[in-house]
């Protein structure tokens, strides 16, 4: 039987509770949400706090998806299945209930936060693939106050972030940008497995339908996640067609660092970073078309 260490647990009544905790307890504390990546790990004494601090209380707190301005901004305490769910995302960002229909099972999905996804960095992480494609920001909070942090600075390699000890992730903000939309794919060796390889694609076109910009994320194929920009410049001012989206996967299939493991081998797993790229940079094409045409 797999048991994890033992150790003290305090439940924090809001996130100003929950920092004032970290600090009181120090470098041996860690926050809790919806514990599907910490607790395992914690079984496995891969991860041996001291102290847990339970922010499941903190729901009514961080629990949104709202719009304000040229925004769309998520609490850290959203779970996976309240993003699957949101039509407000949906709106802007199909890319989510792309990503959240092929992510675990309902049950993960039904306690699985935002805040708990992205703060465990895993290179594999399907929504650390698809915050950095639309290029989102990060509000870390501590006892000073709040600082914003762009995910290319909030993620700073395998279970590595901008987060510090005393410090909570508390908000993830999604510009909107006009002309624009988005899309996710992943290929995994069964229904809600983590990914083989997993790509997700925003792009934006011009009024003359040409590209105006285009973002690229992968997940799974390396530590670097980034919005991969030599697919950027190499799409700016293209017709949105096969040949420029051929030219987008074949730089993100150069791009990556895929390794052998018994989910592929590397050279698959390069395979599936470009098909995955002109999959769905072919999405968001025609789902921009399809809303300008009235039929989404
Ligand atoms: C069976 C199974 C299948 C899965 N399949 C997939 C999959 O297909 N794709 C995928 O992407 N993921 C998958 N996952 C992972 C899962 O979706 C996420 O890792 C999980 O939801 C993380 O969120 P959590 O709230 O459970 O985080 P927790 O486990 O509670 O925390 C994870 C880490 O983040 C820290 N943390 C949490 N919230 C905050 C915060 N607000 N501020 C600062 N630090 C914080 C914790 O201290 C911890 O270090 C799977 C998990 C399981 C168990």
């Amino acid at each position: 039987m797999q048991v994890p260490a033992p150790l003290e647990y305090e439940r924090a009544t809001s996130a100003a509770d929950a920092i004032r905790l970290l600090e009181r307890l120090g470098g041996e504390a860690r926050i809790i949400a919806g514990g599907h990546s910490l607790l395992p790990m914690m079984k496995l004494r891969l991860a041996n706090p001291e102290y847990l601090v339970d922010i499941n209380d903190l729901h009514g707190e961080l629990g949104y998806v709202r719009r304000v301005g040229q925004q769309v901004r998520i609490g850290a305490m959203t779970r996976h299945r309240e993003l699957l769910e949101s039509d407000e995302l949906h709106e802007h960002f199909p890319i989510f209930r792309d990503a959240e229909r092929v992510i675990a099972d309902p049950p993960v999905r039904n306690r699985g936060t935002l805040g708990g996804a992205l703060c465990q960095a895993d290179p594999a992480e399907d929504l650390l693939s698809v915050c950095t494609t639309l290029n989102a920001s990060c509000v870390i909070r501590d006892s000073r106050g709040d600082r914003v942090v762009p995910m290319e600075q909030f993620y700073r390699g395998p279970y590595e972030t901008a987060v510090g000890q005393a410090e909570m992730l508390i908000e993830v903000r999604l510009p909107i940008r006009p002309g624009g939309s988005n899309a996710y794919a992943k290929v995994d060796l069964r229904s809600g497995a983590w990914a083989v390889t997993a790509a997700g694609a925003a792009l934006w076109l011009d009024r003359h339908g040409r590209i105006a910009d285009a973002r690229v994320g992968l997940a799974a194929v390396g530590p670097s996640t980034t919005g991969i920009p030599e697919i950027s410049a190499a799409l700016r001012g293209s017709e949105p067609d096969a040949g420029a989206f051929d030219i987008a996967g074949r730089i993100a299939a150069e791009s990556c660092q895929p390794v052998t493991d018994s989910r592929g081998s590397a050279a698959y797993k390069r395979h599936l970073a470009a098909e995955l790229t002109r999959r769905t940079l072919a999405t968001a094409r025609d789902r921009i078309l399809a809303r300008a045409e009235g039929r989404a």
